[in-house]
């Protein structure tokens, strides 16, 4: 049982990792709004860039915000 939880804590341990560098080498990824139809230049989403930020990156600026404010 205890190597069953060391090995999903490496696994999470590992996708965490890969998730940071993904988000760390490429910041933006397609806006899947307009992904499948020409891009818009009223999206929302995108602000018709046709590019959006990661979740993890945007959670990485906001850390780095609220850390430099203190
Ligand atoms: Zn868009």
């Amino acid at each position: 049982m205890a190597i069953a939880i060391a090995l999903l804590v490496l696994c999470l341990f590992v996708v965490t990792l890969g998730y940071i560098g993904l988000c760390a080498g490429s910041p933006w990824k397609p806006c899947v709004r307009c992904r499948n139809k020409r891009r818009s230049r009223h999206c929302r989403a995108c602000n018709g860039t046709g590019l959006r930020q990661r979740a993890g990156w945007q959670v990485w600026v906001y850390v780095t915000r609220f850390g430099r404010a203190r």
